[in-house]
């Protein structure tokens, strides 16, 4: 076992060593102008996850001509991901962008790199706020979570309230189920709860049939919704997932058990806009989901390291996106749903 995990450190470490030498060993992107681009190291929570693969391809293209970014796997586990760093601040890297695998490390994250003098950019899970008023050189890049909770809650009371026979049981409460994320994380947290409340705040009723955390998954959302059929069958009216793919993988579940044909009709609402999503949406499985903008969000968070790296002052018109409390780049989401879902592709 532990033979294994040095075997598998090892290759990630020279993994991580040979990505570095080709992101900084002149490629296309990099040199050519003179002006040396700062270094970026970038530790993404894990590489295997359908929103941040976005957010990373899209920190890759936005670091053309500002930074020779450095991206690592840290594979869901905290202390890999703090290895990582310490790997990249003896590297004298110029700035960090930190997507952290457990929000509540920040801070020691944090400590490290300031030692160091090192800035760092926080991204899509946010830092206790204790830990971002431990240095002014650390920002957070993200977006409301309570915003794409009461998104998504407000695409199901439009259905509801212009389908009546989407009371199935015409008790005139709204049974759900509720496929949450990684518990803990902002998201799941907050999507969870502002999306019911969006409901009740229309004025309608509603009941929990069944809740479980599918961890952002797919293929976990597809057993836990097939689990919840087994359990209520008929007396689900909606599904609320905390993400795309979850959302995608109770669809998987809702098919096999002969929803989406004939007039047999499960309303689905997930977050992100991802690919899949958006195609799912087209075909009708899917009701609607929250555009999560991994374009933004990547834009931001490298231009921002690349200022900071360089020291240059950072504020609206530098970085191209509003600073609120001089640490946090928020950026909107935006409802989904067919009507519209071509113009996110
Ligand atoms: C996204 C999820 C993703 C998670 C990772 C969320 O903002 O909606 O799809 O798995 O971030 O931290
Ligand atoms: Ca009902």
């Amino acid at each position: 076992m532990k033979k294994i995990g040095s075997a598998l450190l090892a290759a990630a470490l020279l993994g991580g060593v040979l990505a570095g030498c080709s992101a900084g060993g002149g490629g296309k992107e990099s040199g050519g102008n003179g002006a040396a681009e700062p270094k970026v190291g970038v530790a993404i929570y894990k590489f295997d996850d359908t929103f941040m693969t976005g957010v990373r391809n899209s920190i890759e293209k936005n670091a053309s001509g500002i930074a020779k970014v450095d991206i690592v796997d840290s594979q869901n586990s905290q202390p890999t991901q703090n290895d990582k760093i310490d790997l990249f601040l003896t590297k004298k890297t110029n700035a960090l962008i930190v997507n952290p695998v457990d929000r509540t490390a920040a801070g020691v994250i944090i400590d490290k790199a300031k030692a160091k003098e090192t800035p760092v950019v926080f991204l899509n899970r946010e830092p206790l706020p204790e830990d971002m008023k431990k240095w002014d050189k650390v920002y957070y890049v993200g977006a409301k979570a309570e915003e794409s909770g009461t998104l998504s809650g407000q695409i199901v009371v439009d259905y509801w309230k212009a389908n009546p026979k989407a009371d199935k049981n015409g008790d005139g409460v709204l049974q759900y189920v509720m496929l949450k994320g990684e518990p803990g994380h902002q998201d799941a947290e907050l999507r969870t709860q502002y999306s019911i409340q969006a409901v009740e705040d229309a004025g309608i009723k509603v009941e929990k049939v069944a809740e479980d955390t599918a961890m952002w998954d797919r293929v976990k959302g597809q057993e836990k919704m097939a689990a919840f059929l087994a359990a209520n069958g008929d007396k689900i009216e909606a599904v609320f997932a905390n993400n795309d793919d979850m959302a995608l993988g109770a669809i998987e579940a809702l098919k096999a058990a002969g929803y989406f044909t004939g007039d047999k009709y499960m309303p689905v609402v997930g977050v992100d806009a991802t690919a899949p999503a958006l195609q799912a949406l087209e075909q009708g499985t899917m009701l609607g989901t929250v555009l999560n903008d991994a374009e933004n969000q990547g834009k931001a968070a490298v231009t921002l390291a690349s200022l900071l790296a360089k020291g240059g002052e950072v504020n609206k018109d530098s970085v191209g996106f509003e600073i609120t409390d001089n640490q946090y780049v928020w950026i909107p989401y935006q409802k989904v749903t067919k009507e519209n879902a071509a113009q996110f592709k």
